[in-house]
């Protein structure tokens, strides 16, 4: 007797409910900013690839994130690629952490900046946050962490999505 594959009506219910819902449309904006200075591009127009370097500061590369999370200039920040390898950081970050951003480039970041509350979210929660940003989640998570080389001081990072190339961003308010 030949093998037949017959689908049941039961079956066909199973497979209808594993058809995953439609992708979500991001419904939120995304912001320009430049990734030393965070000054927003000088043009309406996001400048294409090869223009990408920042006409404020002539530094920083041009980068998005979502609008709520783009830092704004003078502000602390971090960005780091998904090997937790620091790609630039912001004056007010280098004066923040005490280092200077041409030695922090390249840097693991877990060098720079430690979870401050290892019992509360982990040993990995620094890491894992970034991870998942510049991995793809959109969502933006919060986390406690200091100065790999200082006690006694906590900052609040706010940990999201940035690129390209794609990358998290981390914020210090
Ligand atoms: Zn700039």
């Amino acid at each position: 007797m030949p093998h037949t594959l017959r689908v049941t009506p039961d079956d066909r219910r199973r497979h209808l409910q594993l058809v995953s819902p439609a992708i979500h449309e991001e419904t939120f904006s995304w912001s320009w900013f430049c990734g030393h200075c965070a000054a927003p591009p000088v043009r309406a127009v996001p400048a294409p690839h090869q223009q990408r370097v920042c006409e404020s500061c002539g530094v920083g590369l041009m980068q998005q994130a979502p609008a709520d999370a783009a830092p704004v200039p003078n502000e602390a920040f971090v960005i780091v690629d998904s090997s937790l390898s620091v790609q630039s950081m912001s004056p007010a970050a280098e004066q923040l952490l005490a280092v200077s951003g041409d030695d922090a480039v390249e840097r693991r970041v877990t060098d720079l900046l430690v979870p401050a509350d290892a019992e509360a979210q982990g040993p990995a929660g620094l890491a894992a946050a970034i991870t998942q940003s510049a991995g793809g989640a959109t969502t933006t998570t919060g986390v406690f962490v200091r100065p790999g080389a200082t006690f006694g001081v906590r900052l609040r990072a706010q940990v999201g999505p940035c690129g390209p190339p794609r990358a998290a961003l981390i914020v210090f308010r």
